[in-house]
């Protein structure tokens, strides 16, 4: 038998729906590239949302259409996902920090109809327009201006497409299992993989970030968000916050510690998001100038670990919480966040700050396990260690385009992550046995970089692993055996790389040895490289 309750489902234009009527007032801030403060409120981004959202349906898009988003963190940017979303389409975030030959395949994978392209990222458009296969349109964000030059290239202005929008356009109802946003993510091999969200996913994860024992989200809450929206959502908060009715701070496109340490200060933020890298940065600036962080109660870091000595710096010098997360595209993309238990209350505070070191415990809607070499889940003691696994209805189930499911027969997702968990269900990351590097929170792939190193005439074989880096958190380290009889040089094997991939996948440095460590299938064992080789930046930088 069902129940009798009401049939209508969790949709995203539910929550924006929500902030317009309910939060109206509240401020939605966004920052432009000079640093210049846009001043709006949930009200005006719920009706230009709609006003957009509108202006799509009469261009004759379609329910569960592609459109495609470049742009960083901006009040456009988020009316854009809320408008695409809320008509029936699908938001496709794309990261324009990709390889211009990447952002292309995933536009053509996704088959975008629409790109909404921030004016800063025009040379992408310029160079590639040409090779997207199924773009009808183009729109430029940001203030009108160059308007013959657009014209000329076929672009429209999203300020014309929203003026010509309805303000009195409603919201239709919506299948909460239908399609809502698309974010791709690194294959280990090969091309980036989609991972396409439905409404209900989107709702059901916003609802548990803000969860006390997660992000801890109220309407008395002012967030910045640092952690781009084309990284899942930034973390989900492009929803919770409007589900919450928090104040948001939408920083643009500088990152750098001191706009963040500024914006924080000017606008009494309560909580931020964002990756070590940037974190580390904040740090610098304070310590450099001597600001405090007076507002700030507490900062989400995750996409990579996050160094314990940061933790402590945080609580001892700024009285700031560090709730450290797990989490990856694939599974929405929280899966754990590290508060603490009603137990912890009474210790002492040097090991409750110890506590807060590891990744954390799962939320209600994902169970973790760690598995053996056959599959056999491994104790809860702390010490075991295995492949993570994770299951649960914010976990993906296939790729966009795939036939073929993603989860084990008991509907299991392997994360690529290697881990302990203790008694208490906390979760220490201790390894990766994916073969991507992740530095500042982006993916390199070990095996793109091989591929290209191992096309080199000197070069026998090479391995390419990560290595600890204090900025970056990871750096890409090549160990290579040279072809015998012939001394490459490091600078050589570095320039190969030049115009094969982003420049920032560029490899730091290369190390020759004479032999490469081999597993009996021949191929180098990069768990033993990863182990000799941990701590060559730094030992590198201290001479
Ligand atoms: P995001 O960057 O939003 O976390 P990605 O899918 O790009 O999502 O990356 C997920 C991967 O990042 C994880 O599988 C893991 O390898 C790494 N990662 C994320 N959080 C942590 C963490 N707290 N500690 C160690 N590695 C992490």
């Amino acid at each position: 038998m069902k129940g009798n309750m009401t049939k209508i489902g969790l949709t995203t234009n539910m929550l924006i729906s929500h902030a317009e009527k309910n939060h109206g007032q509240t401020e939605v801030l966004s920052v432009d590239v000079k640093g210049d403060v846009e001043k709006s409120t949930w009200q005006k981004v719920g009706e230009r949302a709609r006003k957009i959202a509108s202006a799509l349906d009469k261009l004759g898009l379609k329910k569960g259409d592609r459109l495609g988003t470049i742009s960083p963190n901006n009040k456009e940017h988020l009316e854009l996902l809320y408008a695409i979303s809320g008509f029936g389409g699908i938001a496709h975030t794309i990261n324009p920090r990709l390889f211009p030959d990447e952002i292309v395949y995933i536009v053509n994978h996704a088959e975008d109809k629409v790109l909404f392209v921030d004016s800063s990222y025009i040379a992408i458009l310029i160079g590639h327009r040409h090779l997207f296969e199924t773009v009808e349109h183009i729109y430029l964000m940001g203030p009108k201006k160059d308007e013959f030059a657009a014209n000329m290239n076929g672009f429209k202005f999203l300020n014309d497409l929203t003026d010509d929008g309805d303000k009195n356009y409603n919201w239709p109802e919506l299948n909460e299992n239908d399609a809502a946003v698309l974010c791709y993510t690194s294959g280990t091999t090969g091309n980036p993989k989609g991972v396409l969200y439905s409404h209900k996913s989107i709702v059901v994860h916003a609802n548990l970030v803000s969860l006390p024992d997660n992000f801890n989200l109220s309407a008395r809450d002012s967030l910045l968000l640092v952690t781009p929206m084309f990284h899942v959502n930034a973390w989900g908060v492009t929803y919770a916050s409007a589900m919450v009715g928090s104040k948001l701070v939408l920083p643009g496109p500088n990152l750098d510690g001191k706009s963040v340490v500024s914006l924080i200060n000017n606008e009494n933020i309560t909580m931020s998001f964002a990756i070590p890298t940037i974190w580390e940065e904040v740090l610098e600036q304070l310590d450099k100038t001597g600001e405090k962080l007076e507002s700030l109660d507490r900062i989400l870091s995750g996409g990579t670990a996050v160094p314990e000595w940061m933790i402590r710096q945080f609580k001892n010098d700024y009285s700031v919480h560090v709730i450290h997360a797990w989490g990856m595209t694939e599974t929405s993309p929280l899966g754990t966040a590290n508060t603490p238990l009603g137990a912890h209350a009474n210790l002492p505070k040097k090991q409750k700050i110890e506590k807060m070191y590891n990744a954390g415990r799962p939320n209600w809607s994902v169970q973790i396990k760690i598995v053996d070499r056959e599959g056999i889940e491994l104790p809860r003691d702390g010490e075991s260690e295995g492949d993570l696994l994770v299951k649960g209805p914010t976990v993906i189930e296939r790729y966009l385009h795939d036939k073929q499911s993603s989860l084990d027969n008991d509907g299991w997702f392997k994360t690529g992550d290697i881990g302990k968990i203790d008694s208490e269900g906390y979760l220490e990351i201790t390894d990766r046995s994916k073969d991507l590097i992740k530095s500042g929170g982006e993916w390199i792939s070990s095996l793109e970089l091989e591929e290209i190193v191992r096309g080199h005439d000197k070069i026998h074989d090479a391995a390419v692993i990560g290595v600890d880096h204090k900025k970056w958190n990871e750096r890409p380290l090549v160990i290579a055996e040279a072809v015998k009889g012939t001394n490459p040089k490091e600078k050589e094997i570095l320039d190969f790389f030049k115009n094969k991939i982003a420049k920032w996948q560029i490899p730091d440095a290369v190390v020759f040895v004479d032999e490469l460590p081999l597993s009996s299938t021949g191929k180098p064992i990069k768990r033993d490289l990863r182990f000799e080789f941990k701590n060559y930046f730094e030992e590198k930088k201290n001479g």
